[in-house]
């Protein structure tokens, strides 16, 4: 009894003094979404670009690790990259095949399932079961990919609890496992609907904007159904790069402490 009363003491005093008591490893998540070199959506790269871009974050120290290891704890410090692709697009498995593979680099992929199998834009099922066995995490990214937001909730509930419920039995069905992880499409959820992602057995539900953050998945403060991520536009690419340098930085003068406030990542 005297014990938990003197660890309740240092953890009080420890959050009073803004000094944190877990230390499981940080991460900043990114987000991208195709491949094609198309030069015509903000969200697109070539594979050029993405390769370039990935040897430039390992050049500024950092590590890239896989979203389950960064969630089960292990990784170390705090210099850590995941890297989540959304969508499916067809053009993820070339992408994985010549620039990710080689650089030992495992994807999460957040994937609708409805365009598989039936869009030439997608991934066809085999090249997801690919991906799957390769390593890549697979995640649910909604079932036709519709908004799950509160107004989106207040205007069509069943449409919006489709897109929780269908995709886990879909990707069961496409890579022989139930997914345990769920991104918001288009960003964002709402509280009915992480309620319902939690009934439905997910254990993590991440959402993506333009504000980038760093993740302690230990931390008990962190919500489980709003992780953030980033995601990178060829508009916010140069702060993206410029926040990853300075957080190094601020790492190193800090003899170790990192920088986990939140940045806005404006349009210029
Ligand atoms: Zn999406």
């Amino acid at each position: 009894m005297r014990r938990s009363i003197i660890s309740l003491t240092i953890a009080l005093f420890a959050c009073a003094a803004g000094i944190r008591l877990w230390a499981g490893g940080e991460v900043i998540i990114l987000d991208y979404h195709s491949f094609l070199g198309s030069g015509s959506s903000s969200l697109d790269y070539s594979l050029a670009d993405m390769g370039a871009q990935l040897d430039r974050i390992r050049a500024l120290g950092y590590t890239f690790v896989s979203l389950d290891d960064a969630i089960a704890g292990r990784i170390e410090g705090t210099a850590n990259v995941v890297i989540t692709i959304d969508d499916g697009n067809r053009s993820d498995y070339e992408a994985y095949k010549r620039v990710f593979e080689e650089r030992g680099i495992k994807p999460e992929l957040f994937i609708y399932p409805f365009p598989i199998g039936r869009s030439r834009h997608a991934l066809t099922p085999e090249q997801l079961k690919e991906l799957a066995g390769d390593g890549c995490g697979i995640g649910a990214h909604g079932f036709f990919h519709e908004y799950m937001t509160a107004r989106a909730y207040e205007r069509d509930p069943a449409k919006v609890m489709m897109e929780v419920t269908r995709p886990a039995p879909a990707l069961r069905k496409l890579v022989g496992e139930r997914p345990r992880l769920f991104a918001y499409p288009f960003g964002f959820g709402c509280p009915p609907v992480s309620q319902a992602l939690r009934e439905a057995g997910y254990d993590w539900a991440f959402t993506a904007g333009d504000k980038i953050k760093s993740v302690d998945f230990s931390d008990p403060r962190l919500d489980h159904f709003n992780v953030p991520r980033t995601i990178v536009y060829h508009w916010n690419r140069a702060q993206i790069f410029s926040y990853l340098a300075t957080r190094q930085g601020l790492a190193r003068s800090s003899r170790g402490e990192s920088d986990q406030r939140e940045i806005s990542l404006t349009r210029p």
